[in-house]
């Protein structure tokens, strides 16, 4: 099953290139309510990426004829500081940068309820500290928690991960020498509770068999990423309850 040729990303024990297995994600650290200025905030850890996200809003647009009579506008910025990759990022705007952007706008906002905010705008700031493969679904899982710590009204979470092909093997959550070495990328954003797909994208060549396989695995993912991103929101908001009740 395990081609030795992809040693390097891949033992002959089916061991990766950072010691994980086919089916595991890295390690995710949520923390809820890091920036005091923001209405809602986000710091995740996804393995070695890092993350801030601030949401403002909802509030009034500007420039106002942006403005839409009959729902709020979504605003979303991807952003890679230059010190988050191993060559100075240029921080000005790339075309990448643009499109993650796009991409997470679209991916978010089926979760959100916009119409009960007509004429307002909610600008969404992803920060990325440090990247490691992934950044855009670490970053959808943590702009996703930092709207919902604004209060926001949403029908769900959204909860992200990628998976993608290793030589034969579909392994869950790329991360960055992967990406770069492996055959095929897939990220996947997910509603959990109204199991649908609001991002699906590919890097790389896989057959229709494994295209399957590999969504199945993101998504299952995705529900893994859910559980914690519940988790952080419960801390803040009941941190105090969960502790009595552990101690009970
Ligand atoms: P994602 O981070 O969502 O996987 P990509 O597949 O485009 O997005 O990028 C993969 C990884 O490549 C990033 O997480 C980052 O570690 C690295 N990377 C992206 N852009 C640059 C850049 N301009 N300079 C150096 N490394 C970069």
């Amino acid at each position: 099953m395990y081609n030795l040729k992809e040693l390097a990303l891949m033992d002959e024990n089916g061991k990766r290139s950072d010691g994980r297995g086919i089916d595991e994600l890295r390690s995710i650290k949520i923390t809820v309510g890091v920036v005091k200025n923001a209405d809602g905030s986000a710091y995740i850890e996804f393995g070695k990426n890092k993350i801030i996200v601030a949401v403002y809003g909802p509030r009034e647009v500007h420039p106002k004829h942006m403005a839409l009579p009959d729902r709020c506008v979504l605003r979303c910025r991807y952003h890679m500081s230059p010190f988050s990759t191993d060559t100075r990022k240029n921080p000005a705007p790339s075309r990448r940068e643009v499109e993650i952007s796009k991409v997470m706008r679209e991916s978010l906002e089926p979760s959100l309820i916009l119409s009960d905010y007509p004429r307002a705008v909610i600008d969404v700031f992803v920060e990325v500290l440090q990247a490691d493969g992934g950044s855009r679904c670490a970053g959808i899982n943590a702009a996703s928690v930092a709207l919902a710590d604004a209060g926001i009204n949403m029908r769900d979470l959204v909860s992200a991960c990628a998976a993608g092909r290793l030589s034969e093997n579909i392994v869950l959550d790329i991360n960055d020498l992967e990406d770069k070495e492996g055959d095929a990328d897939m990220p996947v954003a997910y509603l959990p509770n109204l199991e649908q797909v609001t991002l699906l994208q590919l890097d790389g060549k896989i057959t229709t068999a494994q295209f399957s396989e590999c969504l199945e695995k993101a998504i299952s993912g995705c529900k893994l990423v859910y559980e914690i991103q519940k988790e952080a929101l419960m801390k803040k908001y009941f941190g105090n309850e969960l502790e009595l009740k552990e101690e009970a």
